[in-house]
């Protein structure tokens, strides 16, 4: 699909993107096609968050054991339905679907694919992460923003380092396959794209890990003692709790490493809060 094709598509439907729901419309094939095929790598079904007019749904399809997608805006979920019947269109919004009852009616295990929309890309990311923690989403194959990418990527120090880098370096491989310029989408948005992949490493569930970031990146200027006192861990508790993984209380939580917030976590998941 070209620029001048999504528009002539729009214009067939009647319809004008929506700003307010990130419709940005891919606008290369090529992109498209390799976007599927790497969603498709292990052949577990996909789900894709956003099919849109469908530009990646039509490449998911001819890979895909299985393709299910997740669409609010009811005027594209009915363009999907009529052109692509296979897929198992869910229209909603994906931050409160039944993703987990979704992925289990798949067979227990499914891929994510999405072209995200810009608006709510940390909270759909932490919630995927969040439901992969379990191993049921193996692999994800995410469109986003630059700028949102760098926080899959940054290194303890970064200004963007935080709960979502943790949370993804813990429990994916996280790798760069391609950047997208801003002038393969319509309407063009105001920067370009990367695609990332993350491939679970099996790593053991971590039930705390995530209260465990929430509260030691609550304050980013706050020491991580300081953060986790707040949370009503003791001075006692902090004490140990530290102690027993080796790390300064007046260290700040964006200077601690992947592995160091897992120790933490383990330690509060053994021997409690
Ligand atoms: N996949 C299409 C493509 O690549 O051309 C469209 C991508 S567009 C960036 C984002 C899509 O996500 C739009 O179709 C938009 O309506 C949909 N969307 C926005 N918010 C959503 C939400 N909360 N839940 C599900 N879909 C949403």
């Amino acid at each position: 699909m070209s620029t001048a094709s999504v528009k002539c598509e729009l214009e067939k439907y009647g319809l004008t993107p929506n700003r307010a729901l990130g419709q940005n419309f891919l606008a290369s094939d090529t992109a498209a096609r390799a976007i599927a095929e790497a969603a498709c790598e292990n052949r577990c079904p996909v789900i894709e968050i956003g099919p849109g007019m469908g530009a990646l749904t039509a490449e998911l399809v001819k890979c895909a054991q299985r393709v299910a997608a997740i669409e609010i805006d009811r005027r594209m979920a009915e363009i999907i339905a009529d052109r692509l019947p296979e897929v198992q269109l869910i229209n909603e919004d994906a931050l409160k679907a039944d993703i987990p009852g979704l992925i289990a009616a798949l067979g227990g295990r499914a891929n994510i694919a999405a072209n995200l929309p810009y608006y709510i890309t940390t909270p759909l990311c932490m919630r995927f992460l969040s439901l992969g923690a379990d191993g049921s989403i193996p692999a994800m194959t995410l469109m986003m923003q630059k700028e949102a990418a760098e926080r899959f990527t940054a290194k303890p120090g970064d200004r963007v380092y935080g709960p979502l880098t943790v949370l993804a370096g813990y429990y994916y491989e996280v790798t760069k396959l391609m950047e997208l310029s801003r002038d393969m989408y319509y309407p063009q948005p105001d920067v370009d794209s990367v695609v990332l992949k993350l491939t679970a490493k099996g790593a053991e569930k971590l039930f705390e890990l995530e209260w465990l970031l929430n509260r030691a990146f609550a304050m980013r200027r706050k020491t991580l003692s300081n953060n986790l006192r707040a949370a009503g861990i003791s001075d006692e508790r902090l004490k140990s709790l530290l102690g027993a993984c080796g790390i300064e209380g007046n260290i700040r939580a964006e200077k601690l490493t992947v592995a160091q917030f897992a120790n933490i976590a383990r330690e509060i998941e053994t021997h409690g809060k």
